[in-house]
């Protein structure tokens, strides 16, 4: 789950880590009222969007107008600034061509940059450990740093069993080309970061710019925080801060029926118990030339019900052109999920060709009931054979 600039700043300061103050608006005039009590002279007008890339996006309805984040210089600006972003559709790198509506500005008071530069936390699945990504190369995309100037990046894993200490820090604040007091403020915000990643379960905490004040300091001018979806249970405050509005309404949709569901490019929806099954599923299918819609895993109890909500997700993305079902009856017996599977292509009033593998338990009576539907369903005996007849049935389609 991804939170807000805006919010995570608000977190991580909890922790100890540097922020400029500021506040959030829903109205321009909120904006300006934050803005009075913040002071000026100087202040930053951010739109709160889940997408990087702000500062160098346009809005959609004045693309050659300015970002998404802006400098401004009174409180009246402060105003006018957030009422041409409230409301206004957003095109960053980041969101792709759709852009996203900006709901929410953030006030911050302006920072007196002297250098920026790029502090990043994840998880490194080689090593399993926290590792610390910095770089002097900050307001950047670290992709590209990454890629083009792999000098520049500074790397340091961190042992569960003893954390961060001295070293590390030491060794990312020399690597940044800090000096004097930076060293020193820069060690309190790695540690209280590093504090925050763990205890909040992230999977992502991401400071770009990290900026060095014309005063010495070092603050977050940005602030990305993404958190564990199996850990969310155990931080209320954390799960209440999810907006949902900035969330893919398939999967928000999926997650509310236990579905686990990825949206891909392709054409040929799949619906199919168990994630390894998913996977083999979509293999396959790539296999005999087709592409996959999804990956959805409907998981072991595939109830009539789940059936349906699966169904109605697949056919809910217009590139659909085909579905394949492979469930294998385990637990399920096979008559009922070819029950529900019937009960659920009725329901929907299926226009899209759909072939069903089944196996395991009753399987004999689940393909009866396929058979006996009335309905345009293609039974599959094996995976290679429901692949190449969904591979057909979407061509044949298209031609
Ligand atoms: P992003 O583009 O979505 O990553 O948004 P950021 O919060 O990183 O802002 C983009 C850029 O705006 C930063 O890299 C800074 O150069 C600039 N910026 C942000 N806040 C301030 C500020 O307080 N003062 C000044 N002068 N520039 C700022
Ligand atoms: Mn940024």
């Amino acid at each position: 789950m991804n939170i807000h600039e805006y919010q995570a700043k608000a977190l991580l300061k909890t922790y100890g880590v540097a922020v400029p103050r500021g506040g959030v608006a829903h109205t321009a005039d909120e904006a300006e009222t934050v803005a009075r009590e913040l002071g000026g002279p100087v202040w930053v007008v951010k739109s709160q969007i889940h997408a990087g890339g702000r500062g160098a996006g346009r809005f959609k309805d004045n693309p050659e107008g300015k970002g998404g984040v802006r400098v401004v210089k009174s409180v009246e600006d402060v105003a006018a600034n957030a009422a041409q972003m409230l409301g206004h559709v957003l095109v960053t790198k980041q969101t792709g061509p759709a852009g996203k509506e900006v709901k929410r500005v953030y006030i911050e008071e302006g920072a007196d940059i002297k250098r920026e530069l790029y502090l990043g936390l994840l998880i490194d699945r080689a090593t399993g450990r926290v590792t610390i990504i910095a770089s002097t190369e900050g307001g950047m995309e670290i992709e590209e740093v990454a890629h083009n100037t792999p000098e520049k990046i500074i790397k340091v894993a961190i042992d569960p069993i003893t954390g961060v200490q001295g070293y590390h820090t030491r060794k990312i604040a020399f690597g940044l080309k800090l000096e004097g007091k930076q060293i020193g403020a820069a060690a309190k915000f790695i540690t209280a970061a590093y504090k925050a990643f763990v205890e909040l379960d992230c999977s992502i905490v991401e400071i770009n710019p990290l900026i060095v004040t014309g005063a010495g300091d070092v603050i977050a001018l940005d602030a990305k925080m993404a958190f564990d979806d199996n850990a969310l249970f155990r931080h209320k405050e954390v799960a209440a801060l999810r907006d949902e509005s900035e969330e893919d309404p398939a999967e928000t949709e999926a997650a509310r029926h236990d579905l686990n569901y990825v949206k891909l490019d392709g054409n040929i929806g799949c619906m199919v118990n168990g994630a390894g099954l998913a996977m083999a599923t979509m293999d396959i299918i790539k296999l005999y030339g087709g592409e996959p819609a999804n990956f959805l895993d409907v998981g072991g109890g595939a109830t009539k019900e789940r059936v349906t909500a699966a169904f109605k997700l697949i056919l809910s993305d217009p590139n659909v052109e085909g579905i394949l079902v492979n469930i294998f009856g385990g637990i399920m017996r096979c008559d009922v999920i070819a029950e529900g599977v019937v009960a659920a292509a009725r329901e929907v009033s299926l226009h899209v060709p759909l072939v069903v593998r089944l196996e395991g338990t009753n399987v004999a009576l689940g393909k009866k009931i396929l058979a006996e539907s009335g309905l345009p369903i293609l039974s599959a005996d094996n995976l290679a054979d429901a692949a190449q007849k969904i591979t057909r049935a979407v061509v044949k389609e298209a031609a």
